[in-house]
């Protein structure tokens, strides 16, 4: 069974990506009297780019719950067939009424994931600054020519999460308007593993479509916080103490036994995605306390300070809850 179960696997693949590339030759010659059909736009080559970190294989072979990878409520025209660049099913999408007006746009995680690429591709190929989400099962988003990368590589994403803005930055020398190149994956024999996008459970209408985003609609909060204290503060910090800031949030006070440092963090529960107040704060015996305040997403922090022998007061703020502790962990 387990043999079979194998190659039945494996025929679907090949199917898949045999008839990927073929349907969408099929598509192509659709005449199209508009003039993008003779000016296409030429977004350089584009590849196949190694990964920059590694995440465990995950098991399950289910297509992720993908979203349109804008804010909720924003319509974005879709288009497939007006770059030469294209292999099969990239849609590159625009909204504004002019060539420059959708730079600096925000762009949003389609679904969570990590990050495994946030780079600048140089001239090794077309994408410009060049995020991809690895979602587990296989599956992985690119999103290409941002003007600005928000997150980097290994970060946790949660679905909704900004993620950069839109650009037109590609290899040097290759001009382009500003546009976000959206793609789809599962595998890695490029250009066969680029799929059809979905947007909310449905398929895209290729080659051109507009789609109205239903990203974290929920108006922030009910997801799950991907970002954790250790996570913020980094390897070798260790949780050793925390405090509840009501239902928004907890402060957690971490120890890094390998340089003797401490750092704090306050990790939101609510709101999770909206920037609202946020604070983590640790002052050391003797020094100035330092903070981290201000209107954020996900969390505060990481605030680290150099405590080994010395007591510290640590604490933070979410919502309408503040944390202050006594002078303690004398210690470590
Ligand atoms: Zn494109």
């Amino acid at each position: 069974m387990r043999t079979r179960g194998v190659l039945t696997a494996g025929f679907a693949l090949l199917f898949s990506l045999t008839t990927g590339p073929v349907a969408a030759a099929w598509a192509a010659p659709t005449p199209s009297p508009s003039p993008s059909s003779s000016a296409k736009e030429d977004e350089g080559e584009m590849g196949n780019p190694p990964d920059q970190v590694d995440v465990p294989p995950v098991s399950t072979l289910a297509a992720p719950s993908f979203q349109l990878p804008f804010p909720c409520g924003q319509t974005w025209t879709g288009n497939s067939s007006n770059s030469s660049a294209h292999k099969s099913y990239e849609i590159d999408f625009n909204r504004g009424s002019t060539a420059d007006a959708d730079r600096g746009d925000t762009v949003v995680a389609a679904a969570a994931g990590t990050v495994v690429i946030s780079a600048h591709q140089g001239s090794t190929n077309g994408y410009g600054n060049l995020v991809k989400i690895d979602h587990g099962g296989g599956w992985s988003t690119y999103y290409a020519h941002l003007t600005v990368r928000s997150v980097s590589a290994g970060a946790q994403v949660a679905q909704g999460q900004k993620i950069g803005t839109v650009g037109n930055t590609s290899k040097p020398g290759n001009n382009i308007s500003p546009h976000l190149h959206y793609e789809v994956r599962q595998g890695t024999s490029y250009p066969g593993n680029i799929r059809k996008a979905t947007f909310n459970g449905a398929t895209f209408g290729y080659p051109n479509a507009s789609v109205t985003s239903k990203n974290k609609c929920g108006g922030g909060g009910g997801s799950t916080n991907p970002h954790t204290a250790e996570s913020v503060c980094g390897a070798g910090y260790k949780v050793i103490d925390s405090a509840a800031l009501g239902s928004s949030g907890t402060v957690y006070l971490t120890f890094n036994a390998g340089n003797g440092n401490n750092c704090v963090a306050t990790i939101k529960k609510a709101s999770l995605g909206k920037a609202t107040a946020t604070a983590a704060y640790l002052e050391v015996e003797g020094k100035t306390r330092a903070a981290d305040t201000g209107n954020f997403e996900y969390y505060a922090g990481p605030v680290r300070a150099a405590a080994a022998g010395k007591c510290v007061k640590w604490g933070g703020k979410a919502g309408s809850s503040t944390y202050n502790s006594p002078s303690e962990h004398c210690g470590s």
